[in-house]
């Protein structure tokens, strides 16, 4: 008899998640098991902001109903975490040492918010925006009329920014040559930019570097900050949250040692195949190489990451699709002189 191929994917976001779909549509009697290390089913991160609208359940930012994934016989193995990959035998190192062979495997794993070595000893202080629980955890910390400082300022930061202003907090941003991250600006456009930030409400201030992040246990009255920002020179800043958006770093520690050519993300040819031939890559994990600008990009947001699992399914199931590689994802202002950033977009 036929043995059923085993397909494994470590990741349950945008990209895994579709190539899992596609997957099961390709090759309707394979084995296809989703590896991620998030508790819950693949929940939507560009709705998170819904929690300011009043969403309390998570089951509403639920992208599938939890009968999709039986329907569709996809197992999804939640809070289990890939150690490190065996090349020479297909096998998946779980963190809990059970191990999990595949015939081809698709790594999908995403990338973490970056934090600068001199922060990383804060990181207890600063809030993440990564869970629903975070996510709750911070709208409960806001109260009101709440202060969010963000650090940095790239493109993540700054989509949750625009949904802040929107609920009625005050947000900071101390940017550094992350603003705007992963989008190119030349200095001269800086200026434009910040301004159509202005406009949203939101404060950009320039030239401070940050040292420290402290917790206030007793907040001055009148006040509710828990947070001290500590600079290097000059007054510190006060909060209820501090936030860092220093750009996202491929997760892949798990890949290291396998052999898999590396960058700073996976290296992929345009069919998203690595350089080892059972093992494909998509989603903010992979760097896609560009023979029209001679290098190797990164595509990130909703609708790239989502056709990058797309295309990886079907080459994975015998395809030959190649991903468009040259970078069109501009920042745009728009006609009410606020921006606009393709990344932003998601369906
Ligand atoms: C709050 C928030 C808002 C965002 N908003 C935007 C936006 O508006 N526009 C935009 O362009 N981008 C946004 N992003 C960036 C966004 O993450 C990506 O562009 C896209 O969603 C990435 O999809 P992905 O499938 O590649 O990875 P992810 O969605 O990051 O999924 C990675 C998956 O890999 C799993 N994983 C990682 N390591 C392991 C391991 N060792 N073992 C097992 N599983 C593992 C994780 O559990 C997770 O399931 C946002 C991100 C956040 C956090």
């Amino acid at each position: 008899m036929k043995q059923s191929r085993r397909y494994a994917i470590i990741g349950s976001g945008a990209a895994g998640t579709e190539a899992a779909c596609q997957l099961r549509n390709h090759d309707p009697d394979s084995v296809i098991t989703v590896v991620t290390t998030s508790k819950l089913q693949f929940i939507d991160r560009y709705d998170l902001p819904r929690v300011f609208d009043g969403v309390d359940d998570w089951r509403e930012l639920l992208v599938h109903p939890p009968e999709f994934y039986h329907d569709n016989k996809i197992t999804v193995r939640r809070n289990t975490w890939v150690s490190s990959v065996n090349t020479r035998e297909n096998k998946l190192n779980f963190r809990h040492k059970e191990t999990m062979v595949y015939d081809k495997l698709l790594v999908a794993s995403g990338g973490g918010g970056h934090i600068p070595e001199g922060l990383r000893e804060f990181s207890a202080y600063l809030n993440p925006f990564t869970t629903f629980q975070n996510a709750v955890r911070l709208r409960d910390s806001l109260g009101k009329q709440g202060k969010v400082v963000m650090l940095g300022g790239d493109m993540v930061g700054l989509d949750l920014a625009r949904s802040l202003t929107a609920a009625g907090h005050q947000v900071t941003i101390f940017a550094n040559e992350t603003l705007f991250w992963p989008h190119e600006i030349k200095q001269a456009d800086i200026a434009q930019y910040v301004k159509a930030l202005e406009a949203m409400g939101i404060k950009v201030v320039f030239g401070r570097k940050p040292v420290a992040v402290e917790q206030i246990s007793r907040p001055s009255k009148g006040t509710s900050y828990s947070r001290r920002l500590v600079f290097e020179k000059g007054k510190p800043e006060l909060a209820n949250a501090i936030m860092p958006f220093y750009g996202l770093m491929p997760a892949l520690n798990f890949m290291m040692g396998t052999g898999v050519d590396i960058e700073r993300g996976l290296l992929v040819n345009p069919h998203l195949k690595t350089t080892n031939d059972k093992i494909w890559a998509a989603g903010d994990v992979c760097q896609i190489w560009s023979p029209e600008d001679n290098r190797y990009n990164f595509f990130y947001g909703w609708a790239n990451v989502k056709k990058m699992g797309l295309i990886a399914a079907h080459n994975m199931t015998g395809g030959s699709t190649e991903m468009k590689t040259s970078q069109t994802n501009k920042l745009k202002i728009t006609k009410n002189g606020v921006l606009h950033s393709p990344y932003w977009e998601h369906d």
